[in-house]
């Protein structure tokens, strides 16, 4: 799970996203992984539990390869018009967490 790196909230990668949103250009960045993983990390981030700013490179970028992926496999899962991220991003990272888990066990 993202984390703030200044206060240590459980942040929602959907929130997170939507502070993306307001990118010029953003609609090909989250189209394009290695766009999307340099924007990412030089991107100013604010928590919305402390109000402090941060890097996204302080945030997991194997996470964020994740979440591109999913942004990318589902479609309609951001509403342009309104800066809204439609995808449970937070719950999907913790299904597929889950999911990995459950096959590792299994192969044993
Ligand atoms: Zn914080």
């Amino acid at each position: 799970m993202a984390k703030c790196p200044r206060c240590g909230a459980v942040l929602d990668w959907a929130e997170l996203i939507e502070q993306m949103l307001t990118i010029e250009g953003v609609e090909e960045v989250l189209q394009d992984k290695g766009k999307f993983m340099e924007t990412f990390e030089s991107f100013v981030f604010k928590c919305p539990r402390c109000g402090e700013e941060f890097y996204g490179r302080n945030l997991s970028s194997k996470e964020a390869e994740k979440v591109f992926e999913l942004l990318n496999e589902f479609k309609g899962s951001i509403d342009w018009e309104n800066h809204k991220v439609k995808l449970r991003i937070n719950s999907l990272l913790a299904l597929e967490t889950m999911l990995e888990g459950w096959d590792r066990k299994v192969r044993k």
